[in-house]
C-alpha cells in the first residue's frame, strides 16, 4: 500500500518518530512511517517522565494509557550506598492535577500502541522494513529514502521532508557525519527482569528507585512493570562495568550484592530470560536540521537514563519537530532554519537536565545537600525532574540554577 512519494518520511517508530509521524498525517499531510523491526519489539526505557502526559494527550492517548495494564508511577525514591531511604517524592505534591501520574511501561506493548495510533491518524505504517539510505540530491537536500523491504527486495520512495527518528543508530547524523561522543559519560548498563521482587505497598509501589552502589561506581534502576515484574539494571562507567574479569552474568551478581538498598528487595525474586547489556550511548550531534531533514529523539542525540527522560524527550522533540515541518510545508519552506526552528530551545532544556546528570555522577555532590543550602531552588529542580522544562521563562530560572549547581559541587568536592 505504500506510494511512490509522501510529504514526509519519517524514520523509526519509537516514541519520537510515532509522535512526528502522528501529528504530521494529523495535520492532513501524507506522511509514510518506516519501522526496521517487526512489531511488537523489545526496547529499552521503561519509565516515563510525568511530562509525557501532553503529547500523549495531544496524539488521543491519555484515555487508553488509564486503562491499559502499565503500572502507573506516582513518584521516584532515591536510596544511599548505605542503604538509606529519601521520602519517596510524590509528583502530586508539586502539582495536583491527573498529568502527576505516569507510567512504567513495556516498550513492546508501549511503542506499539503509538505505532497504531500514527495509523489511526492517518499515517502510513511499515514495519520488518529498514532504511538502508537518506536521498540526498545535488544541493544535499533530503528527498526521500531507500528501502529494504520485508521480503528482501529494494524500493524508492520520495518525499520532500525526511524525518529522522532513527534512535541510536542516528542514520542521517552517521552518514553525515554529524556524531559526536560525550567523552565523560562512557556508561555501560545491564540489566535483566525479576518476579516477586519486594515493592512498597501503596502509592510508592510503582516508583522508580534509583540505588547507589557502596562506593558509588554504579547506580541501580528499580522499576516496576507490570504482571509482577521488575526491571533492575546496573549503570557504571563503561570501563569499571564490562572491562574486568568475569561474565555479564557475574559483573551483574557482584553489583547487587554492593548495593544495600537493593539486597533486601530482591530476597526471593527470580530472574526472568536473559540480561541486556547495552553501552557508551551517550552521544550528541552538531547539527539537528538541513534543507528537508531534521533529527528527533535519540538519533538527536542521548544524554544518560538516570532521569528517565530518554522516552520524554523523545516525544517532545518528535512533536516540536512535527510543528516545524507541518509549518514549513505549509508555507513552503523546507529549510535547515524552519525545521530546526526549535532545536535551539530544545538543546538549552536537554543541557540542563545533563546539568544533573553531571551533578550525580560527582560522587561528593548531594541533592540532599543541595535543597538544604538553596531551599528556593526546590519546586525549579523538581520541575526537572518531572520534565517542565519548556516554558515561558524557563530559561531564567533554570539559568539562575545553573551556578548554584555548581558551587555546590565545587564545595562538596573540596570538603
Ligand atoms: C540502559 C538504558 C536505559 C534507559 N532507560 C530509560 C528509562 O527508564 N526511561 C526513558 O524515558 N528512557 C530510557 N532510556 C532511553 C530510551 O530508551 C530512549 O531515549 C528512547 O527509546 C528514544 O526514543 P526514539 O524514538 O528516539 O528511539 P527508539 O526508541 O530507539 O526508536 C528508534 C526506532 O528506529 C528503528 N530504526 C533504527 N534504524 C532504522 C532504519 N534504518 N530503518 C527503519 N527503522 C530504524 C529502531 O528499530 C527503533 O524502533 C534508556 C536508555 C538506555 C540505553
Amino acid at each position: 500500500m505504500m506510494r511512490d512519494a509522501y510529504d514526509v518520511v519519517v524514520i523509526g517508530a519509537g516514541p519520537a518518530g510515532c509522535t512526528s509521524a502522528s501529528l504530521i498525517a494529523q495535520a492532513g499531510f501524507s506522511t509514510l512511517l518506516v519501522e526496521r523491526d517487526k512489531f511488537p519489539r523489545f526496547h529499552v526505557g521503561e519509565s516515563l517522565m510525568p511530562e509525557c502526559y501532553w503529547p500523549l494527550e495531544r496524539m488521543g492517548l491519555v484515555e487508553r494509557m488509564k486503562h491499559s495494564k502499565f503500572v502507573k508511577k506516582r513518584s521516584v525514591q532515591f536510596v544511599t550506598n548505605n542503604g538509606k531511604e529519601s521520602d519517596p517524592f510524590y509528583f502530586v505534591e508539586h502539582d495536583p492535577r491527573e498529568c502527576s501520574t505516569t507510567w512504567q511501561v513495556e516498550r513492546a506493548d508501549f511503542d506499539k500502541l503509538l505505532f497504531d495510533r500514527a495509523g489511526e491518524l492517518g499515517a502510513d505504517c511499515v514495519d520488518a522494513t529498514r532504511v538502508q539510505d537518506v536521498l540526498l540530491d545535488d544541493s544535499e537536500t533530503a528527498c526521500g529514502v531507500r528501502l529494504k523491504l520485508a521480503d528482501g527486495s529494494m524500493r524508492e520512495v520520495r518525499s520532500r521532508v525526511v524525518v529522522d527518528g532513527s534512535g541510536q543508530q542516528s542514520l542521517l547524523a552517521n552518514k553525515l557525519g554529524l556524531r559526536q561522543e560525550i567523552s565523560h559519560l562512557k556508561k555501560a548498563a545491564i540489566w535483566g527482569y525479576w518476579k516477586n521482587a519486594i515493592r512498597d505497598e501503596g502509592d510508592n509501589g510503582g516508583a522508580t528507585i534509583i540505588l547507589h552502589t557502596i562506593q558509588k561506581d554504579s547506580w541501580f534502576w528499580f522499576i516496576p512493570l507490570s504482571d509482577g515484574i521488575t526491571s533492575i539494571g546496573c549503570v557504571g562507567d563503561n570501563d569499571y562495568l564490562l572491562k574486568r574479569d568475569g561474565d555479564v552474568e557475574q559483573i551483574y551478581a557482584q553489583e547487587i550484592d554492593i548495593c544495600p538498598g537493593l539486597l533486601p528487595r530482591m530476597t526471593g525474586a527470580q530472574r526472568v530470560g536473559k540480561l541486556h547489556v547495552a553501552k557508551e550511548y551517550s552521544y550528541w550531534t552538531k547539527q539537528h536540521a538541513g534543507q528537508g531533514w531534521v533529527l528527533i529523539g535519540d538519533a538527536f542525540g542521548f544524554i544518560d537514563p538516570i532521569y528517565s527522560s530518554g522516552v520524554y524527550f523523545a516525544m517532545v522533540s518528535g512533536e516540536k519537530a512535527a510543528d516545524a515541518v507541518v509549518e514549513g510545508l505549509r508555507t513552503d519552506n523546507l529549510s535547515a532554519q524552519q525545521l530546526g526552528k526549535w532545536c535551539t530551545e530544545f538543546k538549552n532544556g536537554a543541557g540542563w537536565i545533563r546539568k544533573l546528570v553531571d551533578a550525580f555522577y560527582t560522587k561528593e555532590f548531594s541533592f540532599g545537600g543541595f535543597m538544604r543550602s538553596n531551599p528556593a531552588f526546590k519546586g525549579n529542580l523538581t520541575d526537572l525532574l518531572i520534565g517542565r522544562i519548556f516554558y515561558d521563562g524557563a530559561g531564567d530560572i533554570f539559568n539562575e540554577m545553573g551556578p548554584a549547581i555548581d558551587k555546590a559541587k565545587e564545595q562538596a568536592i573540596n570538603i
